[in-house]
């Protein structure tokens, strides 16, 4: 007979760090530039009484995630930290009125990948296995990169398939932006010109920039040129709320509608699932509300018969909660990789490497199973110490 276990005890959470990373932020291709000193990616570490640290990471400057952080503090503090979606779930109740879908709930989203980590590495199991199961142990990614003119474009492209990318996304920028089909069928065809082997394209239009000055007849217009160029997918090609149009987008073009990175929390995505918007969804799991949110947002695509493609625009900590999301459900077959950023390559103990396909391990060790380095990450947070003192 075998025994049953007694439960874990509870893990009182005593403290949560925000610490906003800063130095080598990478440019967004926005209107409003980034710059290398914003501090728009923000670490979380949430500190246990057992000694148990979790990390998370959010999509927002630190300014706005350390107040959020001050803001949910009388509900955090005490909570059970093996607790992910109940202690998540009671931080959106309790401020939707102060912000819902917005800043809040991007800081809930570091808070509650850190509290997945923290289950995980509790019971010994890694988070993927804890939401759902392991369905493969490796997955490609594709290579995020800024839209360039032609010449740099595929000078790009190429540097990138030198590390052992297979595919490529690129988008922002010029693209759609300077009144010129042209220059945008020859963005398109410099980087086509770069791609490996087999390799894959998706474009992105960027469609959520500031003032984004395109509407669906240039969305159906380009649509038809990625189209017979074999470009993979068309992401962001209208302004995030133009949902009607997405709607005739997808029907009419021919190649696969991507879309979703601004949405945040499972309820914003249900009308835009439910019309028929995408067929490629791309929740971050950096903004929606953390996996807690964003695994119903994938079954929520599964039941609606929409491929799911995380927007993974963050750091090593973001893209490790993409690993173990696409490791947990079926048919994912891509994560988001930013090409040359120092806050996916340089911050984890054990660096991403990609293998000889092109793809990159999913990590079984528990929790994340990605292990952020002290040196490295204090290079880029001068308050790096607040992630890792007990
Ligand atoms: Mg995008």
């Amino acid at each position: 007979m075998i025994e049953a276990r007694p439960a874990l005890s509870p893990l009182p959470i005593t403290r949560i760090a925000a610490v906003p990373l800063m130095g080598e932020s990478p440019p967004g291709g926005w209107s409003s530039e980034i710059r290398a000193e914003d501090p728009i990616h923000t670490l979380i570490a949430v500190h246990t009484a057992a000694g148990i640290t979790g990390h998370g990471s959010a999509f927002a400057p630190g300014p706005l995630v350390e107040a959020a952080v001050a803001q949910l503090e009388p509900l955090f503090l005490g909570e059970n930290a093996l607790e992910p979606e109940r202690v998540s779930e009671k931080l959106h109740q309790n401020s939707f009125w102060f912000g819902r879908g917005g800043t809040l709930t991007h800081a809930i989203s570091g808070i509650d990948i850190a509290l997945w980590d923290i289950l995980g590495k509790a019971t010994g199991l890694s988070v993927g296995r804890l939401v759902g199961g392991r369905h493969r142990d490796r997955v490609m990614p594709y290579c995020s990169l800024l839209m360039d003119m032609p010449g740099p474009m595929a000078e790009a492209v190429a540097r990138h398939a030198a590390q052992g990318f297979r595919a490529f996304k690129i988008g922002w920028g010029p693209f759609g932006r300077r009144d010129d089909a042209r220059l945008d069928a020859a963005i398109v065809d410099d980087a086509l010109s770069a791609l490996p082997p087999g390799g894959k394209l998706f474009v992105d239009a960027g469609g959520s920039d500031a003032y984004w000055p395109n509407g669906l007849k240039w969305a159906l217009y380009t649509a038809d040129m990625l189209a017979e160029r074999g470009v993979g997918w068309f992401e962001e090609a209208l302004r995030p709320d133009a949902l009607e149009d997405f709607v005739t987008l997808r029907r009419q073009a021919r190649l696969p509608i991507a879309g979703g990175e601004v949405l945040t929390r499972r309820q914003a995505f249900l009308p835009f699932l439910a019309a028929g918007a995408f067929d490629i969804v791309q929740p971050d799991v950096t903004k929606v509300g953390g996996l807690s949110e964003q695994r119903r947002i994938v079954w929520m695509a599964q039941d609606f018969g929409v491929r799911y493609v995380g927007h993974g625009w963050n750091t090593a900590l973001g893209l490790a909660a993409d690993l173990q999301l696409a490791g947990a459900f079926p048919g994912v077959d891509l994560v988001e990789y930013i090409g040359g950023s120092a806050y996916v390559d340089d911050l984890a103990a054990k660096p991403f490497g990609l293998d000889a396909d092109g793809m990159l391990a999913i990590p079984d060790a528990p929790g994340l199973g990605v292990a952020l380095d002290p040196a490295r990450v204090a290079r880029y947070a001068p308050r790096a110490d607040q992630l890792f003192a007990g």
